[in-house]
């Protein structure tokens, strides 16, 4: 639909004159206009976007361009772009501006991207259906009467319907991986600590991440390797060596050892994505790649572990929305504790209550040790399966999400069900590695199905390898 395949054809394609970025920029905004009911932004940046892509196209011509020179990219409207809004898709953040821009955004303009505007998505990150945003849901550009996942629903479904080249994302607990694959598109969840946080709106700090959805293997790589590195402004980003992803993708002379847990294809698996991934299987190993089953015994405990330390973060992180700080206060003339209160009942949407109360219960004289200590134990559990796993293999490949995209309001009444959907993304957020989900076909209604890969810390490179030689070999 897009008339190249990848940054790098788009970028040659400019140079040598046969496609004009202006042409470009102008086509994606009229596309923006047609799908305005998906309610995929929050709001779009047409004049700066218009404005960019002029003084780009001439640093292009003149071969002083960066290397994601015109790379159309949408922001999840959690990261941060300096004296334009960071809403959270909150209304306690309705009228914030942001006083600095995000590192990970920085770096994309830093090499000549065009930030084309700033996605929807759930409510402080908290979801998996992308109705819990203040700005309304966002809907399924395959299905429309279906969600785009969570809670980064507005970039995914961004991307799926060409809005954008490709667009940013935060992962806490699979808010990249499961709407790139209730949309059909490549998702990645770094290495924790690979990307920089700075200027990313805190959820559950030690599982908060950065990354990003694309159409295709080598796009999603260019933008990871551009993101990665050391951030004196995140004291908890990595040093860890930025891998050379881009040059390297090739998989033909790496046979990975591919890890089948069983714990992730039983109960509750649709049994079409089972099929689906059985199939990718079947032909990873007629490839010859070597496929090994393995357990991760803790798996049983993920969604429990994960939503008692995440709910525990946040009761903490959202304690600054207090009507003074930042954001909405109440219009009521009120004692201090009680317009702390008045403001913070105004501004929050019930999911953000709900997971503000059940954290702050976790962290109570009397629940700690039973909760939050125990969680703590069970994280560490979770993250020793990992390590033993990738002992003898070197990617373990997973169903991203047990079903494909539900319909609106089919799980919004069932706070249990909702979480469920995070049953196979959750535990890369609690062992810190890193994930992707790509495309691999579609079940009986047309809808995507989606693979996870993960790999061991700060190896982003093998995930990326594997997925480009499924795109390239299987896919074609
Ligand atoms: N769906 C998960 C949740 O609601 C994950 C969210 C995320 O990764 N930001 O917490």
């Amino acid at each position: 639909m897009l008339p190249y395949s990848d940054q790098k054809e788009k970028l040659n394609k400019i140079k040598s004159g046969k496609l004009s970025l202006k042409e470009n920029i102008e086509s994606f905004l009229q596309r923006i206009e047609e799908n305005k009911k998906l309610n995929a932004f929050n709001f779009v940046l047409d004049n700066e976007a218009k404005a960019d892509a002029e003084r780009i196209e001439q640093k292009i011509k003149a071969g002083k361009a960066g290397r994601l020179a015109g790379m159309v990219i949408a922001v999840k409207d959690v990261l941060s772009i300096k004296d334009k809004p960071t809403t959270c898709s909150s209304d306690i953040l309705r009228s914030f501006t942001s006083v600095y821009t995000a590192t990970a955004v920085q770096k994309l303009i830093d090499e000549d991207a065009i930030i084309i505007g700033k996605t929807n998505c759930d409510e402080f990150a908290m979801g998996s259906s992308n109705e819990n945003s203040a700005f309304g849901p966002v809907l399924n550009p395959i299905d429309n009467e279906r969600v785009p996942g969570g809670s980064s629903g507005g970039s995914a479904a961004a991307v799926a319907a060409k809005l954008c080249d490709a667009a940013l994302g935060s992962d806490t607990g699979g808010s990249i991986r499961q709407p790139a694959s209730f949309c059909g598109v490549y998702g990645l969840k770094p290495t924790y600590g690979r990307i920089s946080r700075y200027g990313l709106t805190a959820f559950a700090s030690s599982f908060d991440t950065v990354g990003a959805f694309a159409n295709n293997v080598y796009d999603l790589s260019i933008l990871t390797e551009v993101m990665s590195g050391k951030d004196e402004k995140d004291s908890t980003s990595s040093d860890n060596k930025i891998p050379e992803i881009t040059n390297n993708l090739t998989a033909d002379d790496r046979k990975f050892r591919i890890g089948i847990a069983k714990e992730y294809f039983g109960k509750g698996l649709s049994s079409e994505i089972r099929e689906e991934n059985k199939k990718l299987i079947k032909k990873l190993a007629d490839s010859g790649f070597e496929i090994i089953d393995i357990t991760l015994p803790h798996s049983e405990y993920t969604i429990a572990a994960y939503y008692i330390l995440t709910t525990a973060e946040a009761s903490s992180n959202l304690a600054r929305y207090d009507g003074v700080k930042y954001g909405h206060r109440t219009k009521e003339k009120a004692p201090l504790t009680e317009m702390y209160k008045a403001s913070r009942s105004e501004g929050f949407g019930s999911e953000v209550k709900r997971r503000i109360m059940l954290g702050t219960y976790v962290l109570s004289h009397g629940y700690y040790d039973a909760y939050y200590i125990k969680a703590q134990k069970v994280r560490r559990l979770i993250k020793n399966d990992f390590d033993e796993a990738f002992n003898k293999v070197d990617i373990i490949l997973t169903p991203t999400t047990p079903t494909t995209a539900f319909k609106l309001g089919e799980k919004s009444s069932d706070p249990l069900e909702m979480y469920l959907n995070d049953i196979f993304t959750t535990s890369a957020n609690l062992a810190g590695i890193p994930g992707i989900s790509i495309p691999i076909g579609k079940d009986s209604n047309g809808l995507p199905i989606g693979t996870q890969l993960l790999a061991k810390q700060f190896d982003e490179l093998s995930l990326l390898q594997l997925s480009y030689f499924i795109e390239q070999k299987i896919f074609t």
